[in-house]
């Protein structure tokens, strides 16, 4: 996520999108050498170890979202992988070589299917909400023995399909 001086045309980008913390883009966050991991349990974050590599799951505990409008809970202190982390549309509007009002379009258009999904996944099945958006369409998708695929599990597969493409062409680095 951009840095978050108010009003400048990266901390309106990322307000208004919120997806390398809220488990759109990102399964989990890696921790890098650096990290002061004391100080992100500290914060709240639920770090886990794996291999002698830590590591915190998405959606991130300290993503905040109010009514559209997204922030990171411990900014200052955030880890190093996301102060480092620009995505394409990011890298585009810092640059130069992405307008604004593109940059928030692609961001809307990504949004708009992200909470097409989303009302898919509820008319569907229960889904953990503290797993990535990837993990829970496939959860949604593995259907129990007996139970047939319908329009709406086809309708749910195409949507993670054309986001997943989205993300990959114009977010993805
Ligand atoms: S995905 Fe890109 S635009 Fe969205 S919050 Fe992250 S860096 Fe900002
Ligand atoms: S620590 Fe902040 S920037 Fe990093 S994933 Fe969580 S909300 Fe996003």
């Amino acid at each position: 996520m951009a840095a978050v001086l108010p009003n400048t045309p990266s901390a309106r980008l990322c307000g208004s999108c919120g997806m390398c913390c809220d488990g759109v883009l990102f399964h989990a966050v890696e921790l890098q050498k650096g990290d002061n991991t004391r100080q992100l349990a500290s914060l709240g974050i639920k770090l886990r170890s794996k291999k002698g590599v830590s590591s915190f799951l998405q959606p991130c505990s300290a993503h905040r979202d109010e009514a559209g409008a997204c922030s990171c809970a411990i900014y200052e202190q955030r880890p190093l992988r996301c102060k480092n982390f620009d995505c394409q549309q990011l890298r585009g509007l810092l640059s130069g070589s992405i307008p604004e009002t593109v940059a928030r379009e692609q961001v809307q258009q990504a949004r708009s299917q992200v909470e097409r999904i989303h009302g898919l996944l509820d008319r569907i099945t229960p889904t953990n909400p503290n797993r990535s958006l990837a993990h829970r369409v496939a959860n949604a998708l593995t259907l129990p023995p007996g139970v047939e695929r319908g329009a709406l599990h086809e309708e749910l597969e195409t949507t993670m399909k054309g986001l997943e493409l989205l993300l990959q062409k114009e977010f993805r680095v």
